[in-house]
């Protein structure tokens, strides 16, 4: 499989082009404050979507009124999706993942892919939307491109992202298939 600077740009621009086609209502804001407890900053977009449309991940600017700068584009805001990825950290598979990176040097070449992906398609929301990336260039989200920190950051990429963008945010998502999968509708939240 090769995937060149190019493909990158030109998927995440069509990513890009995706995400502004439908930007925030002010009922997705809403639906997403209550998920987060808080006024979601930033928020430009409704990245993934439950089965039933409620949100599932966000995507937020680059820079957050204020002026301050915000790396992590795609965020995890359904609350059963937040909690399988909780309860996968717990278990203690982030250690297995990091165990597979340093062993799979495929895994670390898709992984860092992932990387270049997430920092594209940040790039692209940035140009269009007249944001700075000072402070956050460069920096990506959930320990890519080399660890892996934090899995809910990776499952978000995923589901904006959609198949075969994150490797470890896929294997996230087949792993808690039984406690959350954006195709079968669990969510508790009212409308
Ligand atoms: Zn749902």
């Amino acid at each position: 499989m090769t995937t060149d600077s190019s493909d990158i740009t030109a998927k995440a621009a069509s990513l890009i082009d995706a995400v502004l086609a439908e930007p925030a209502s002010d009922h997705d804001i809403e639906l997403v404050q209550r998920q987060l407890g808080r006024y979601p900053r930033g928020m430009v977009a409704v990245g993934a979507r439950c089965v039933c449309g409620r949100p599932l991940a966000v995507i937020t600017r680059p820079v957050l009124p204020g002026g301050i700068p915000f790396p992590t584009t795609c965020y995890l805001t359904g609350p059963e999706a937040v909690k399988a990825a909780s309860h996968v950290e717990a278990a203690g598979v982030m250690q297995q993942y990091n165990d597979m990176l340093a062993a799979d040097e495929d895994l670390r070449a898709t992984y860092g892919r992932a990387h270049e992906l997430y920092l594209a398609f940040r790039h692209e929301l940035a140009v269009r939307l007249g944001d700075s990336e000072e402070h956050i260039e460069g920096t990506s989200a959930g320990g890519m491109p080399v660890r892996v920190k934090c899995l809910h950051a990776l499952l978000a990429q995923s589901l904006v992202m959609g198949p075969g963008a994150n490797p470890i945010g896929d294997m996230v998502l087949a792993k808690v298939k039984d406690e959350f999968d954006p195709a079968v509708c669990r969510c508790t939240l009212e409308d």
